[in-house]
């Protein structure tokens, strides 16, 4: 396992638990019970758990806090920055570079800053990970090409990273792979069942979804992520 993540730990993005500020219509009601829901990611990452984990220790005591927490499985970091903002969500679990962005009104946000939003505590890192069938003779990133990647789901962190990453290196997502947006929760599986050659995930270890990818009859490996496409993303950006 050790081996595994520092194959994966190329690219290493914080996740945080990200809210956001201002007025939340709620302060000041110290005698009701106030109710709210994090927004995590899909079943088998480990935001979802985190969430739940969270969730149960401050409801445990939820009279002394006022307090009740329910957990959403969602999209991801961009859906939960997104869903925050738009008042559906009361917090996120959300990648750190897409907190960042949100904030500073880059890539999904151009334009579009999210100042209000707030980081309230970092809890684990993550790593851009690429995992990949053996028969698909992936062995780096530029073996890509021609091949079927999952990307991620638009509103997930990883499709922005894998976005950046590929382009790093040269590889146009539209034109030189077939770029699938499936959800992570249903990857591991099409991995399996021979649909797609690899696929990103940019997710703490261990979690459900590789446990699942490897647990299958066809074989499967990490993709190192390194080299000069790292360097330029890490040189380019501060987070
Ligand atoms: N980092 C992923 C995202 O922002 C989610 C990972 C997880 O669910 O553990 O979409």
């Amino acid at each position: 396992m050790r081996k595994i993540f520092i194959l994966t730990l190329a690219l290493v993005v914080a996740a945080g638990f990200a809210f956001a500020g201002g007025d939340s219509g709620n302060s000041g009601a110290s005698d009701k019970k106030m109710f709210v829901t994090i927004g995590t990611g899909g079943v088998t990452g480990v935001y979802y758990p985190t969430g739940g984990a969270i969730s149960k220790m401050v409801n445990q005591k939820s009279d002394e806090y006022n307090l009740k927490v329910t957990v959403e499985s969602t999209g991801g970091s961009v859906y939960n920055v997104n869903a925050i903002m738009s008042g559906d969500l009361e917090f996120g679990i959300v990648q750190s570079d897409r907190q960042f962005q949100a904030y500073n009104g880059t890539a999904d946000w151009e334009g579009n800053p999210q100042e209000n939003l707030r980081a309230v505590f970092s809890i684990h890192p993550e790593s851009v990970s690429l995992l990949a069938a053996v028969d698909a003779g992936i062995d780096s990133l530029m073996d890509l090409k021609g091949k079927t990647v999952n990307i991620g789901n638009p509103g997930s962190g990883q499709r922005g990273n894998a976005t950046d990453i590929l382009e790093a290196a040269g590889i146009n997502p539209e034109s030189d792979i077939k770029a699938g947006g499936l959800k992570a929760a249903e990857a591991a599986g099409m991995l399996q069942d021979g649909r797609i050659d690899a696929y990103f995930y940019t997710v703490g270890h261990p979690n459900g979804s590789f446990k699942e990818a490897t647990a299958g009859a066809r074989a499967v490996k990490f993709v190192p992520l390194d080299g000069a496409p790292v360097e330029q993303l890490v040189g380019e950006y501060p987070y």
